[in-house]
Protein backbone atom coordinates (compact mmCIF):
# COMPACT_ATOMS: atom_id res chain seq x y z
CA UNK A 1 0.00 0.00 0.00
CA UNK A 2 2.84 2.60 1.06
CA UNK A 3 4.65 1.58 -2.23
CA UNK A 4 2.00 2.03 -4.16
CA UNK A 5 1.36 5.30 -2.35
CA UNK A 6 4.93 6.38 -2.98
CA UNK A 7 4.42 5.50 -7.03
CA UNK A 8 1.03 7.42 -7.29
CA UNK A 9 3.24 10.47 -5.50
CA UNK A 10 5.70 10.54 -7.66
CA UNK A 11 3.78 9.93 -10.90
CA UNK A 12 1.39 12.90 -9.44
CA UNK A 13 4.48 15.40 -9.28
CA UNK A 14 5.78 14.55 -12.62
CA UNK A 15 2.20 15.09 -14.06
CA UNK A 16 1.45 18.70 -11.97
CA UNK A 17 4.84 19.66 -13.29
CA UNK A 18 4.42 18.84 -16.83
CA UNK A 19 1.22 21.29 -16.37
CA UNK A 20 3.30 23.78 -14.74
CA UNK A 21 5.56 23.93 -18.01
CA UNK A 22 2.69 23.70 -20.14
CA UNK A 23 1.04 26.06 -18.10
CA UNK A 24 4.31 28.77 -18.47
CA UNK A 25 4.28 27.71 -22.43
CA UNK A 26 0.46 28.51 -22.82
CA UNK A 27 1.54 32.20 -20.75
CA UNK A 28 4.42 32.54 -23.01
CA UNK A 29 2.89 31.88 -26.60
CA UNK A 30 -0.07 34.39 -25.55
CA UNK A 31 2.97 37.25 -25.06
CA UNK A 32 4.64 36.27 -27.72
CA UNK A 33 1.84 35.76 -30.51
CA UNK A 34 2.87 31.82 -31.56
CA UNK A 35 1.40 30.49 -34.87
CA UNK A 36 -1.50 28.33 -35.35
CA UNK A 37 0.35 24.70 -35.00
CA UNK A 38 2.15 25.32 -31.97
CA UNK A 39 -1.08 26.23 -30.44
CA UNK A 40 -3.00 23.46 -31.63
CA UNK A 41 0.29 20.81 -30.25
CA UNK A 42 0.04 22.65 -27.34
CA UNK A 43 -3.33 21.68 -26.70
CA UNK A 44 -2.81 18.59 -27.73
CA UNK A 45 -0.56 18.32 -24.52
CA UNK A 46 -2.86 19.77 -22.26
CA UNK A 47 -5.74 17.23 -23.33
CA UNK A 48 -3.40 14.32 -22.97
CA UNK A 49 -2.18 15.30 -19.62
CA UNK A 50 -6.06 15.81 -18.41
CA UNK A 51 -6.69 12.45 -19.44
CA UNK A 52 -3.22 11.37 -17.46
CA UNK A 53 -4.75 13.17 -14.30
CA UNK A 54 -7.92 11.59 -14.38
CA UNK A 55 -6.82 8.14 -14.92
CA UNK A 56 -4.16 8.72 -12.31
CA UNK A 57 -7.56 10.55 -10.05
CA UNK A 58 -9.42 6.39 -10.85
CA UNK A 59 -5.80 4.63 -9.40
CA UNK A 60 -5.96 7.06 -5.92
CA UNK A 61 -7.31 5.45 -3.38
CA UNK A 62 -10.97 6.93 -2.55
CA UNK A 63 -11.46 8.83 0.70
CA UNK A 64 -15.19 8.18 2.15
CA UNK A 65 -16.70 9.55 5.15
CA UNK A 66 -16.35 7.83 8.47
CA UNK A 67 -18.31 4.99 9.19
CA UNK A 68 -18.64 2.63 12.70
CA UNK A 69 -16.89 -0.85 12.53
CA UNK A 70 -19.77 -3.01 13.75
CA UNK A 71 -19.60 -6.56 14.88
CA UNK A 72 -21.09 -9.56 12.25
CA UNK A 73 -24.26 -9.57 15.05
CA UNK A 74 -25.22 -5.90 15.01
CA UNK A 75 -24.54 -5.11 11.61
CA UNK A 76 -27.68 -5.14 9.23
CA UNK A 77 -27.87 -5.53 5.51
CA UNK A 78 -30.41 -2.61 4.50
CA UNK A 79 -32.18 -2.15 1.47
CA UNK A 80 -33.41 1.55 0.51
CA UNK A 81 -35.41 1.58 -2.13
CA UNK A 82 -35.50 5.31 -3.71
CA UNK A 83 -32.00 5.90 -2.35
CA UNK A 84 -30.44 8.20 -4.86
CA UNK A 85 -33.45 11.02 -4.06
CA UNK A 86 -33.61 13.47 -1.47
CA UNK A 87 -35.03 12.32 1.41
CA UNK A 88 -33.58 8.63 0.84
CA UNK A 89 -29.79 9.82 0.38
CA UNK A 90 -30.12 11.02 3.82
CA UNK A 91 -31.10 8.00 5.39
CA UNK A 92 -28.58 6.37 3.15
CA UNK A 93 -25.74 8.10 4.81
CA UNK A 94 -26.97 8.17 8.45
CA UNK A 95 -27.22 4.03 7.73
CA UNK A 96 -24.01 3.63 6.57
CA UNK A 97 -22.16 6.00 8.99
CA UNK A 98 -23.59 3.51 11.27
CA UNK A 99 -21.95 0.73 9.96
CA UNK A 100 -24.37 -1.40 7.80
CA UNK A 101 -24.09 -2.65 4.90
CA UNK A 102 -26.60 -0.80 2.77
CA UNK A 103 -27.75 -1.37 -0.99
CA UNK A 104 -30.05 1.44 -2.71
CA UNK A 105 -31.90 0.55 -5.28
CA UNK A 106 -33.13 3.09 -7.77
CA UNK A 107 -34.43 3.97 -11.19
CA UNK A 108 -33.14 7.72 -11.34
CA UNK A 109 -36.29 8.64 -12.63
CA UNK A 110 -36.22 12.06 -9.74
CA UNK A 111 -32.94 11.04 -8.01
CA UNK A 112 -29.54 11.35 -9.05
CA UNK A 113 -26.48 9.85 -8.27
CA UNK A 114 -24.49 12.40 -7.09
CA UNK A 115 -26.74 12.40 -3.98
CA UNK A 116 -24.81 9.34 -3.46
CA UNK A 117 -21.72 9.53 -5.15
CA UNK A 118 -19.65 9.99 -2.02
CA UNK A 119 -20.37 5.97 -0.87
CA UNK A 120 -19.85 4.81 -4.39
CA UNK A 121 -17.02 1.79 -4.19
CA UNK A 122 -17.30 1.41 -0.02
CA UNK A 123 -17.20 -1.90 0.67
CA UNK A 124 -20.14 -1.35 2.65
CA UNK A 125 -22.43 0.31 -0.31
CA UNK A 126 -24.20 -1.11 -2.97
CA UNK A 127 -26.18 0.35 -6.26
CA UNK A 128 -28.93 -1.05 -8.22
CA UNK A 129 -29.98 0.54 -11.15
CA UNK A 130 -33.90 -1.17 -11.19
CA UNK A 131 -37.29 -0.07 -11.53
CA UNK A 132 -38.81 -1.18 -8.43
CA UNK A 133 -42.01 -2.22 -10.68
CA UNK A 134 -40.05 -5.45 -11.48
CA UNK A 135 -39.34 -8.10 -8.98
CA UNK A 136 -35.79 -7.72 -7.24
CA UNK A 137 -34.02 -10.51 -5.73
CA UNK A 138 -31.22 -9.84 -2.94
CA UNK A 139 -30.95 -10.55 0.80
CA UNK A 140 -31.45 -8.30 3.23
CA UNK A 141 -32.64 -7.91 6.86
CA UNK A 142 -34.38 -4.57 6.56
CA UNK A 143 -36.24 -2.45 3.83
CA UNK A 144 -36.96 1.17 3.51
CA UNK A 145 -39.16 1.52 1.10
CA UNK A 146 -38.90 5.20 -0.30
CA UNK A 147 -39.05 4.76 -4.11
CA UNK A 148 -41.79 7.37 -5.57
CA UNK A 149 -41.78 10.57 -6.88
CA UNK A 150 -43.10 12.94 -4.69
CA UNK A 151 -42.96 16.22 -5.51
CA UNK A 152 -46.93 16.72 -7.01
CA UNK A 153 -45.41 17.80 -10.47
CA UNK A 154 -43.49 14.70 -10.57
CA UNK A 155 -46.09 12.04 -9.47
CA UNK A 156 -48.49 13.92 -11.68
CA UNK A 157 -46.21 14.10 -14.67
CA UNK A 158 -46.74 9.75 -15.35
CA UNK A 159 -50.13 9.22 -13.62
CA UNK A 160 -49.76 5.69 -14.52
CA UNK A 161 -46.54 5.02 -13.60
CA UNK A 162 -47.06 6.18 -10.31
CA UNK A 163 -49.63 3.92 -9.61
CA UNK A 164 -47.63 1.31 -10.52
CA UNK A 165 -44.64 2.51 -8.58
CA UNK A 166 -46.61 2.38 -5.28
CA UNK A 167 -48.86 -0.38 -6.08
CA UNK A 168 -46.68 -2.74 -7.87
CA UNK A 169 -43.69 -1.76 -6.75
CA UNK A 170 -44.97 -2.12 -3.09
CA UNK A 171 -45.96 -5.64 -3.42
CA UNK A 172 -42.57 -6.43 -5.11
CA UNK A 173 -41.04 -5.16 -1.66
CA UNK A 174 -43.16 -6.99 0.57
CA UNK A 175 -43.33 -9.89 -1.63
CA UNK A 176 -38.79 -10.05 -1.35
CA UNK A 177 -39.59 -8.90 2.59
CA UNK A 178 -41.71 -12.44 3.10
CA UNK A 179 -38.84 -14.34 1.01
CA UNK A 180 -36.27 -13.14 2.84
CA UNK A 181 -38.00 -12.40 6.57
CA UNK A 182 -37.31 -9.09 6.45
CA UNK A 183 -39.10 -6.38 8.00
CA UNK A 184 -40.15 -3.57 5.70
CA UNK A 185 -41.15 0.58 6.52
CA UNK A 186 -43.11 1.79 3.95
CA UNK A 187 -42.76 5.79 3.42
CA UNK A 188 -46.43 6.68 3.10
CA UNK A 189 -47.50 10.75 3.66
CA UNK A 190 -49.62 12.75 4.56
CA UNK A 191 -51.66 12.94 1.17
CA UNK A 192 -53.81 9.95 2.24
CA UNK A 193 -55.74 12.21 4.21
CA UNK A 194 -56.36 14.16 1.36
CA UNK A 195 -58.00 17.94 1.60
CA UNK A 196 -58.65 16.93 5.73
CA UNK A 197 -62.26 17.03 7.67
CA UNK A 198 -60.07 16.88 10.81
CA UNK A 199 -57.44 19.24 12.09
CA UNK A 200 -54.64 18.53 13.15
CA UNK A 201 -54.69 15.11 11.60
CA UNK A 202 -53.94 11.98 13.55
CA UNK A 203 -53.43 8.73 12.50
CA UNK A 204 -57.16 7.14 13.07
CA UNK A 205 -58.38 9.66 10.84
CA UNK A 206 -59.17 8.18 7.72
CA UNK A 207 -59.04 10.72 5.36
CA UNK A 208 -60.71 12.72 2.57
CA UNK A 209 -59.07 12.13 -0.93
CA UNK A 210 -60.84 12.72 -4.45
CA UNK A 211 -60.49 9.29 -6.31
CA UNK A 212 -60.36 10.50 -9.64
CA UNK A 213 -58.58 14.34 -9.04
CA UNK A 214 -54.75 14.66 -10.23
CA UNK A 215 -53.34 13.81 -7.12
CA UNK A 216 -55.18 10.59 -6.66
CA UNK A 217 -52.41 8.61 -8.67
CA UNK A 218 -50.21 9.30 -5.46
CA UNK A 219 -52.79 9.61 -2.59
CA UNK A 220 -54.65 6.16 -3.76
CA UNK A 221 -51.24 5.06 -4.46
CA UNK A 222 -50.09 5.04 -1.07
CA UNK A 223 -53.19 4.21 0.57
CA UNK A 224 -53.19 1.18 -1.35
CA UNK A 225 -49.18 0.91 -0.14
CA UNK A 226 -50.66 1.31 3.43
CA UNK A 227 -53.08 -1.61 2.74
CA UNK A 228 -51.19 -4.03 1.32
CA UNK A 229 -48.27 -3.76 4.18
CA UNK A 230 -51.21 -4.96 6.21
CA UNK A 231 -52.81 -7.44 4.11
CA UNK A 232 -49.23 -9.01 4.11
CA UNK A 233 -48.61 -8.52 7.64
CA UNK A 234 -51.67 -10.63 8.42
CA UNK A 235 -51.90 -13.13 5.76
CA UNK A 236 -47.94 -13.70 5.27
CA UNK A 237 -46.65 -12.43 8.87
CA UNK A 238 -44.62 -9.82 6.93
CA UNK A 239 -43.21 -7.28 9.68
CA UNK A 240 -44.00 -4.05 8.75
CA UNK A 241 -43.69 -0.21 9.54
CA UNK A 242 -45.60 2.86 7.95
CA UNK A 243 -44.96 6.29 8.52
CA UNK A 244 -47.06 8.84 7.03
CA UNK A 245 -44.28 11.71 6.24
CA UNK A 246 -45.76 15.15 6.33
CA UNK A 247 -44.06 18.04 4.16
CA UNK A 248 -40.31 17.35 4.70
CA UNK A 249 -37.45 20.01 3.00
CA UNK A 250 -33.47 20.21 3.03
CA UNK A 251 -30.29 20.12 0.95
CA UNK A 252 -30.58 17.70 -1.83
CA UNK A 253 -34.21 18.96 -2.51
CA UNK A 254 -34.58 18.69 -6.71
CA UNK A 255 -33.47 22.13 -7.93
CA UNK A 256 -37.17 22.09 -10.15
CA UNK A 257 -39.18 20.02 -7.91
CA UNK A 258 -42.06 22.57 -8.13
CA UNK A 259 -43.06 22.30 -4.50
CA UNK A 260 -43.37 25.01 -2.66
CA UNK A 261 -39.55 25.32 -0.90
CA UNK A 262 -37.73 24.79 -3.63
CA UNK A 263 -39.77 27.71 -5.63
CA UNK A 264 -39.90 29.98 -3.30
CA UNK A 265 -35.96 29.73 -2.22
CA UNK A 266 -34.91 29.95 -5.49
CA UNK A 267 -37.38 32.62 -6.80
CA UNK A 268 -35.79 35.12 -3.95
CA UNK A 269 -32.41 34.18 -4.89
CA UNK A 270 -32.92 35.20 -8.13
CA UNK A 271 -35.21 38.37 -7.11
CA UNK A 272 -38.01 36.48 -9.15
CA UNK A 273 -41.51 36.98 -8.56
CA UNK A 274 -42.28 34.69 -5.66
CA UNK A 275 -45.34 32.72 -6.80
CA UNK A 276 -48.58 31.96 -4.27
CA UNK A 277 -51.17 29.20 -6.06
CA UNK A 278 -54.62 30.44 -4.77
CA UNK A 279 -55.28 32.14 -1.40
CA UNK A 280 -51.94 31.75 0.23
CA UNK A 281 -54.33 31.11 3.30
CA UNK A 282 -53.57 27.40 2.56
CA UNK A 283 -51.56 25.69 5.70
CA UNK A 284 -48.34 23.48 6.02
CA UNK A 285 -46.49 21.98 8.36
CA UNK A 286 -42.34 21.63 7.34
CA UNK A 287 -40.03 19.50 8.37
CA UNK A 288 -36.08 19.61 8.23
CA UNK A 289 -34.77 16.52 6.94
CA UNK A 290 -32.64 15.12 9.82
CA UNK A 291 -35.37 15.03 11.40
CA UNK A 292 -37.94 12.84 9.57
CA UNK A 293 -34.45 10.67 9.49
CA UNK A 294 -34.51 9.81 12.57
CA UNK A 295 -37.72 9.21 12.97
CA UNK A 296 -37.68 7.25 10.32
CA UNK A 297 -34.61 4.78 11.67
CA UNK A 298 -36.14 5.29 15.10
CA UNK A 299 -39.98 3.45 13.95
CA UNK A 300 -37.87 0.95 12.10
CA UNK A 301 -36.64 -0.35 14.60
CA UNK A 302 -39.43 0.22 17.40
CA UNK A 303 -41.73 -2.52 17.85
CA UNK A 304 -44.99 -0.64 16.85
CA UNK A 305 -46.60 -1.45 13.70
CA UNK A 306 -49.77 0.98 12.91
CA UNK A 307 -48.92 4.10 11.00
CA UNK A 308 -47.53 6.85 12.54
CA UNK A 309 -47.45 10.35 11.49
CA UNK A 310 -43.85 11.87 11.31
CA UNK A 311 -43.87 15.81 10.59
CA UNK A 312 -43.09 18.85 12.64
CA UNK A 313 -46.11 20.29 13.62
CA UNK A 314 -45.35 24.30 13.62
CA UNK A 315 -47.95 25.14 11.03
CA UNK A 316 -47.89 28.38 8.69
CA UNK A 317 -50.27 29.57 5.75
CA UNK A 318 -47.86 29.45 2.35
CA UNK A 319 -48.59 33.26 2.56
CA UNK A 320 -46.52 33.58 5.93
CA UNK A 321 -44.25 30.96 4.26
CA UNK A 322 -43.27 33.54 1.59
CA UNK A 323 -42.37 36.15 3.63
CA UNK A 324 -40.23 33.65 5.99
CA UNK A 325 -38.32 32.79 3.06
CA UNK A 326 -38.31 36.32 1.39
CA UNK A 327 -36.76 37.59 4.60
CA UNK A 328 -34.27 34.71 5.47
CA UNK A 329 -33.10 35.37 1.53
CA UNK A 330 -33.22 39.42 1.12
CA UNK A 331 -33.70 40.77 -1.72
CA UNK A 332 -36.50 42.06 -3.78
CA UNK A 333 -38.92 39.26 -4.82
CA UNK A 334 -42.72 40.97 -5.42
CA UNK A 335 -44.90 37.99 -4.08
CA UNK A 336 -47.78 37.35 -6.62
CA UNK A 337 -51.12 35.49 -5.77
CA UNK A 338 -51.62 33.46 -8.82
CA UNK A 339 -54.80 30.73 -9.71
CA UNK A 340 -55.07 27.78 -6.94
CA UNK A 341 -54.29 24.35 -7.92
CA UNK A 342 -57.51 21.64 -8.11
CA UNK A 343 -57.78 19.66 -4.60
CA UNK A 344 -54.91 21.56 -3.19
CA UNK A 345 -55.40 20.62 0.31
CA UNK A 346 -56.35 23.57 2.59
CA UNK A 347 -54.73 22.53 6.11
CA UNK A 348 -52.40 20.69 7.02
CA UNK A 349 -50.47 19.91 10.41
CA UNK A 350 -49.63 16.49 11.95
CA UNK A 351 -50.81 15.39 15.28
CA UNK A 352 -46.99 13.89 16.67
CA UNK A 353 -48.63 12.37 20.03
CA UNK A 354 -48.18 8.41 19.02
CA UNK A 355 -44.52 9.33 17.46
CA UNK A 356 -43.86 11.15 20.86
CA UNK A 357 -45.47 8.24 23.06
CA UNK A 358 -43.82 5.27 20.68
CA UNK A 359 -40.74 6.23 19.84
CA UNK A 360 -40.13 9.13 21.77
CA UNK A 361 -39.71 11.27 18.90
CA UNK A 362 -40.22 14.77 18.33
CA UNK A 363 -38.59 17.19 15.48
CA UNK A 364 -35.57 19.03 16.64
CA UNK A 365 -34.76 21.85 14.37
CA UNK A 366 -36.19 25.00 14.07
CA UNK A 367 -37.37 26.27 10.74
CA UNK A 368 -35.18 28.89 10.21
CA UNK A 369 -32.06 26.99 10.98
CA UNK A 370 -33.28 24.14 8.32
CA UNK A 371 -34.30 26.77 5.87
CA UNK A 372 -30.49 28.60 6.28
CA UNK A 373 -29.03 25.25 5.54
CA UNK A 374 -31.38 24.57 2.20
CA UNK A 375 -30.92 28.15 1.11
CA UNK A 376 -27.15 27.68 1.06
CA UNK A 377 -27.34 24.14 -0.98
CA UNK A 378 -29.73 25.82 -3.53
CA UNK A 379 -27.28 28.93 -3.58
CA UNK A 380 -24.62 26.30 -4.55
CA UNK A 381 -26.99 24.48 -6.96
CA UNK A 382 -27.69 27.69 -8.75
CA UNK A 383 -24.03 29.00 -9.09
CA UNK A 384 -23.56 25.34 -10.83
CA UNK A 385 -26.39 25.38 -12.97
CA UNK A 386 -25.36 29.21 -14.12
CA UNK A 387 -21.50 28.27 -14.51
CA UNK A 388 -22.95 25.02 -16.82
CA UNK A 389 -24.76 27.04 -19.14
CA UNK A 390 -21.89 30.02 -19.17
CA UNK A 391 -20.01 27.07 -20.57
CA UNK A 392 -22.45 25.88 -23.19
CA UNK A 393 -22.73 29.30 -24.45
CA UNK A 394 -18.96 29.80 -24.89
CA UNK A 395 -19.23 26.16 -26.92
P1 LIG B 1 -37.57 11.99 -4.48
O1 LIG B 1 -38.30 12.13 -5.76
O2 LIG B 1 -36.39 12.88 -4.24
O3 LIG B 1 -37.07 10.48 -4.29
C1 LIG B 1 -37.74 9.37 -4.80
C2 LIG B 1 -36.71 8.40 -5.35
O4 LIG B 1 -37.39 7.23 -5.84
C3 LIG B 1 -35.93 8.97 -6.52
O5 LIG B 1 -34.56 8.71 -6.37
C4 LIG B 1 -36.50 8.22 -7.73
O6 LIG B 1 -35.60 8.15 -8.81
C5 LIG B 1 -36.86 6.88 -7.12
N1 LIG B 1 -37.90 6.15 -7.85
C6 LIG B 1 -39.12 6.61 -8.26
N2 LIG B 1 -39.78 5.63 -8.89
C7 LIG B 1 -39.00 4.53 -8.85
C8 LIG B 1 -39.14 3.21 -9.33
N3 LIG B 1 -40.23 2.82 -9.99
N4 LIG B 1 -38.12 2.34 -9.14
C9 LIG B 1 -36.98 2.70 -8.49
N5 LIG B 1 -36.81 3.95 -8.01
C10 LIG B 1 -37.79 4.85 -8.20
O7 LIG B 1 -38.64 12.15 -3.33
P2 LIG B 1 -38.48 12.34 -1.77
O8 LIG B 1 -39.01 13.67 -1.42
O9 LIG B 1 -37.11 11.99 -1.34
O10 LIG B 1 -39.52 11.26 -1.23
C11 LIG B 1 -39.10 9.96 -0.82
C12 LIG B 1 -40.29 9.17 -0.30
O11 LIG B 1 -40.88 9.84 0.83
C13 LIG B 1 -41.40 8.98 -1.32
O12 LIG B 1 -41.93 7.68 -1.18
C14 LIG B 1 -42.44 9.99 -0.91
O13 LIG B 1 -43.74 9.58 -1.28
C15 LIG B 1 -42.27 10.04 0.58
N6 LIG B 1 -42.70 11.35 1.11
C16 LIG B 1 -41.92 12.46 0.94
C17 LIG B 1 -42.38 13.70 1.42
C18 LIG B 1 -41.56 14.95 1.25
O14 LIG B 1 -42.01 16.01 1.67
N7 LIG B 1 -40.38 14.90 0.69
C19 LIG B 1 -43.62 13.78 2.07
C20 LIG B 1 -44.38 12.64 2.20
C21 LIG B 1 -43.91 11.42 1.73
N1 LIG C 1 -40.77 -10.79 -5.34
C1 LIG C 1 -39.58 -10.11 -5.53
N2 LIG C 1 -38.48 -10.52 -4.85
C2 LIG C 1 -38.50 -11.58 -4.02
C3 LIG C 1 -39.72 -12.26 -3.82
C4 LIG C 1 -40.84 -11.83 -4.49
O1 LIG C 1 -39.51 -9.14 -6.27
O2 LIG C 1 -37.45 -11.89 -3.44
C5 LIG C 1 -41.95 -10.35 -6.06
C6 LIG C 1 -42.54 -11.46 -6.87
O3 LIG C 1 -42.09 -11.34 -8.20
C7 LIG C 1 -44.02 -11.23 -6.78
C8 LIG C 1 -44.20 -10.26 -5.64
O4 LIG C 1 -42.93 -10.00 -5.11
O5 LIG C 1 -44.50 -10.62 -7.95
C9 LIG C 1 -45.09 -10.79 -4.56
O6 LIG C 1 -44.52 -11.95 -4.04
P1 LIG C 1 -45.37 -13.02 -3.23
O7 LIG C 1 -44.42 -14.07 -2.79
O8 LIG C 1 -46.14 -12.34 -2.19
O9 LIG C 1 -46.43 -13.51 -4.24
P2 LIG C 1 -46.35 -14.42 -5.53
O10 LIG C 1 -44.91 -14.67 -5.88
O11 LIG C 1 -47.06 -15.64 -5.12
O12 LIG C 1 -47.05 -13.61 -6.56
N1 LIG D 1 -47.45 26.34 -3.62
C1 LIG D 1 -47.43 27.68 -3.92
N2 LIG D 1 -46.50 28.14 -4.79
C2 LIG D 1 -45.58 27.33 -5.38
C3 LIG D 1 -45.60 25.95 -5.07
C4 LIG D 1 -46.57 25.49 -4.19
O1 LIG D 1 -48.25 28.47 -3.40
O2 LIG D 1 -44.75 27.83 -6.16
C5 LIG D 1 -48.45 25.86 -2.64
C6 LIG D 1 -49.28 24.67 -3.10
O3 LIG D 1 -50.40 25.11 -3.82
C7 LIG D 1 -49.63 24.03 -1.77
C8 LIG D 1 -48.41 24.30 -0.89
O4 LIG D 1 -47.74 25.39 -1.50
O5 LIG D 1 -50.74 24.67 -1.20
C9 LIG D 1 -47.47 23.12 -0.77
O6 LIG D 1 -47.20 22.65 -2.06
P1 LIG D 1 -46.11 21.53 -2.38
O7 LIG D 1 -46.17 21.29 -3.85
O8 LIG D 1 -44.80 21.91 -1.80
O9 LIG D 1 -46.55 20.23 -1.58
P2 LIG D 1 -47.94 19.54 -1.19
O10 LIG D 1 -48.00 19.67 0.27
O11 LIG D 1 -49.09 20.24 -1.86
O12 LIG D 1 -47.77 18.16 -1.68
Amino acid sequence: MRVLGFIFSVLLFAVVLSFKLLADAVENSRIHTRNNSEIMLLNKKIESLVSQVNKLKDLSPKKFPKVKELSYLSKKRILVTGGAGFVASHLVDRLMSQGHEVTVVDNFFTGSKKNIEHWIGHKNFELIRHDIINPLYVEVDQIYHLASPASPPHYMFNPVKTIKTNTIGTINMLGLARRVGARVLIASTSEVYGNPLVHPQNEDYWGHVNPIGPRSCYDEGKRVAESLSYAYAKQENVEVRVARIFNTYGPRMHLNDGRVVSNFIQQALQNHTITIYGSGKQTRSFQYVSDLVDGLILLMNSNYSLPINLGNPEEYTIEQFASVIKDIVGGVSPIVKQTGVQDDPQRRKPDIKRAKLYLGWSPKVPLNVGLKETIKYFENELIKENAKEISLKDD
